[in-house]
């Protein structure tokens, strides 16, 4: 009789341990803090309440980028977000302004400014020089064949910058033709829905293809937690996916913690190395970012 209840108990206690949401750290691997956010001087999301957020939701390590590039050297230099305990990644965004959005691609002084920004770098001790390029999007997947486009990725390969598009999945064959070994970030890992089987196989294709998670179609299902054939997909390739906010607008910082609440209950329902690899280390792994 009492093996019975221990075993009863046993079974309400691992169900009630997968239920539990991931709670260990979270590397927001998708964040943008443009013009509109904060302008330098006054606006609705100054440094003091991003790094807020941040701090309460359990993020340490951020991916930043911005348009223009100010921002991302602002939250990069300031004492504040170190003592707020985030390490800021920065990237160097390819858009001055929403016309860039449609001609970066063949536009040669797009070319002409990463190279420059790269040189100039980051000011701060701890963000160091820019670790990547992008986000950049492609809404015409030919348009990966664009002169600039081109030159970009053989430079990112080149200098070791990660690049963070926003693609479709042909285009990812066409960026990566480019530039084979580049480590190539896929944001939204196919916002258009690639099946899981498409994602499969350029992942199986392409080892330094990674995915960051943010807006993915069909991966959540019932109460939040993950669809099976991406906690499959998930499973299989547990060193390559990443979790993001995309705070393209301002309504994003908006729902912040609502965002991040979202990927613990569905980081819970996965095995707790794979949770805080996908969560946390995986980015943390590819940029060197120190354990918090
Ligand atoms: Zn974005």
């Amino acid at each position: 009789m009492w093996r019975a209840q221990v075993a009863t108990v046993l079974v309400a206690a691992s169900a009630l341990a997968q239920a539990a949401d991931y709670s260990g750290p979270l590397f927001d691997a998708h964040l943008h803090y443009n013009v509109e956010a904060w302008d330098g001087r006054a606006g609705p999301h100054g440094p003091d309440d991003v790094l807020a957020r941040m701090k309460r939701n359990g993020v340490r390590a951020i991916v930043a980028n911005s348009r223009p590039n100010d921002g991302t050297r602002a939250l990069a230099s300031m004492a504040e977000t170190k003592q707020a305990g985030v390490t800021v990644v920065p990237f160097i965004r390819l858009y001055r302004n929403r016309a860039d959005y449609d001609n970066w691609f063949r536009d040669e002084t797009i070319y002409e400014m990463v190279q420059a920004e790269f040189a100039r770098g980051v000011s701060g001790a701890q963000a160091g020089p820019y670790k990547g390029i992008g986000e950049f999007h492609l809404y015409d997947s030919a348009n990966a064949n664009g002169p600039v486009a081109k030159k970009l990725m053989q430079f990112a390969e080149k200098n070791n910058l990660a690049i963070l598009a926003h693609v479709d999945d042909v285009a990812i064959d066409l960026l990566m033709a480019h530039a084979p070994k580049a480590r190539l970030i896929w944001a939204h890992t196919g916002i258009s829905g690639a099946p899981a089987a498409r994602v499969d196989a350029l992942f199986a294709r392409y080892p330094t293809l990674m995915g960051e998670l943010s807006y993915r179609p069909g991966l959540t299902c019932d109460a939040g937690k993950l669809c099976p054939e991406w906690r499959a997909l998930l499973l299989r390739y547990p060193t390559r996916f990443m979790i993001g906010s995309d705070t393209w607008v301002n309504q994003r910082w908006q729902y912040y913690d609502d965002l991040m609440k979202g990927y613990r209950v569905w980081l819970g329902d996965l095995p707790p190395d794979v949770a805080r690899g996908i969560g946390w280390g995986n980015g943390a792994a590819v940029f060197g970012v120190k354990e918090p």
